[in-house]
């Protein structure tokens, strides 16, 4: 069979193929009419079989009412509701332990990642790549602190494991079906979803558009959860700092002793004293500094490793609506 035979084949069978889109929601009630008018408009015209998946991530607002009042009317509408708020990125897993579709779309409730570019992640998908990223050219409506320190954490990142994180690339994606299986045998509990995306390899590329705004409602990531998300991103893909307290430690002994034997010269070749006080205090204070920080970073692997070990089930499902499959 030829190449060129081949790909008609595979877009024949495309043409009745099947996809879901995964949306996490936690205290969305404000933007999900819009979000389901929005998605009934653009998910028919794609020439695939399609159902939308909410993961309700434990919301204290009405969203879960809505997506459930929705799913019973409309077999297009699944709903998995977790037990309490588990985290965006566990609701991510959560959601894709759910579906059975030949594509996988992840997407985030608020409208940031406008549903029109799904059509340019299948054209993408028809060539043959199994994973296609958004890859975000601009954003809109995010405060510069936001956008200097979400920067800066990719670098980092990518600084400091040795793979390619892509940057400026969230989670709205799109993942071919081995993709998703690959995914859900990574049973990790701090996981950063985008990563592990890149981890597991597959044919992956980008599509650029345009990070909108929210449509409504508030952020549900304070500055503390960034944190604590950048905490997660790194130490499931690096060791890189404990190394790097080794290494200082190491530059910080040689300093040592080379004031030692710089001293000794002064104090046996020269008259000089050496004042005391002033540099002690300050040696004193840097290096319980930077102990205090390492301890804190060795704190953060051991943390982890401690609760990893418990391997405790990932989440728990309170109900659902339309019998979702489970993967
Ligand atoms: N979200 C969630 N659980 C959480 C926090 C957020 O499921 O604990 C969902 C939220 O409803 C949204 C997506 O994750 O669909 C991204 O959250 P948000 O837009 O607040 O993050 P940002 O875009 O500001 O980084
Ligand atoms: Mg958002």
């Amino acid at each position: 069979m030829t190449e060129v035979e081949f790909q008609e084949g595979s877009s024949s069978l495309h043409a009745c193929s099947t996809m879901s889109v995964v949306i996490p929601v936690y205290n969305e009630e404000e933007v999900l009419p819009e979000l389901t008018r929005r998605l009934r408009a653009i998910l028919p015209t794609l020439g695939m079989e399609w159902d939308v998946l909410f993961v309700d991530d434990g919301s204290v607002d009405r969203s879960l009412e809505i997506v459930s009042s929705l799913a019973r009317k409309d077999a297009h509408f699944r709903v998995v509701a977790l037990s309490r708020n588990f985290g965006h990125q566990i609701a991510i897993t959560a959601g894709l332990d759910h579906v059975d579709s030949d594509v996988t779309i992840i997407m985030d409730a608020d409208l940031q990642d406008p549903p029109e570019v799904i059509a340019d992640m299948l054209a993408k998908w028809r060539e043959g790549f199994e994973m296609v990223y958004g890859k975000r050219i601009s954003r809109e409506g995010e405060s510069w602190f936001k956008l200097a320190t979400a920067k800066l954490f990719y670098k980092l990142l990518r600084r400091l494991s040795n793979f390619d994180i892509p940057v400026e690339a969230g989670d709205f994606r799109l993942l071919d079906r081995k993709v998703v299986e690959a995914i859900r045998q990574v049973r990790e509990l701090h996981r950063f979803v985008r990563g592990l995306v890149s981890w597991v390899g597959f044919r992956q590329t980008s599509v650029l558009y345009q990070r909108r705004s929210r449509a409504a409602g508030q952020t549900k990531y304070p500055f503390f959860k960034m944190l604590v998300f950048a905490f997660d991103a790194i130490t499931s893909f690096s060791v890189q700092p404990l190394r790097i307290a080794s290494f200082l430690g190491l530059f910080v002994a040689f300093s040592g002793v080379v004031g030692i034997f710089g001293m000794l010269y002064l104090k046996v070749f020269t008259d000089r004293v050496v004042p005391g006080m002033a540099s002690l205090f300050c040696t004193i204070l840097f290096l319980g500094g930077t102990q205090l920080v390492f301890l804190g970073v060795l704190g953060e692997y051991l943390g982890r490793v401690y609760q990893e070990s418990k391997n405790r089930p990932l989440y728990f499902i309170r109900e659902t609506v339309n019998a979702p499959k489970k993967g």
